[in-house]
């Protein structure tokens, strides 16, 4: 009496896979741990792009150090216009 019905509830209530099947529903597979798919569809252990996407990439334009390099630069040139303006004539 205890196995089954106190088994099965977390199990229903895990995350479900909801990739599009041939039939034309949902998949409803339990999801990889961490994942949104099941290890049919792209869950699997290796599947998906790295982290950060490094596949993506282009141009690095975009990556955290290009970023806070141009925030950086953005400040200084804040400041430099600060001071400039003090320092600007007035009869
Ligand atoms: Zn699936």
């Amino acid at each position: 009496m205890s196995g089954q019905i106190s088994t099965t509830g977390p199990m229903l209530a895990s995350p479900r896979c909801g990739a599009k099947t041939r039939a034309g529903g949902a998949c409803r597979a339990p999801a990889v741990r961490g994942k949104r798919r099941c290890r049919m569809h792209g869950g699997a252990k290796g599947s998906g792009a790295p982290r950060a996407n490094r596949n993506a990439r282009k141009h690095g334009l975009f990556t955290g150090d290009a970023i806070a390099e141009r925030k950086q630069v953005r400040a200084l040139l804040g400041e430099a216009r600060q001071l400039l303006k003090g320092m600007r004539f007035r009869p």
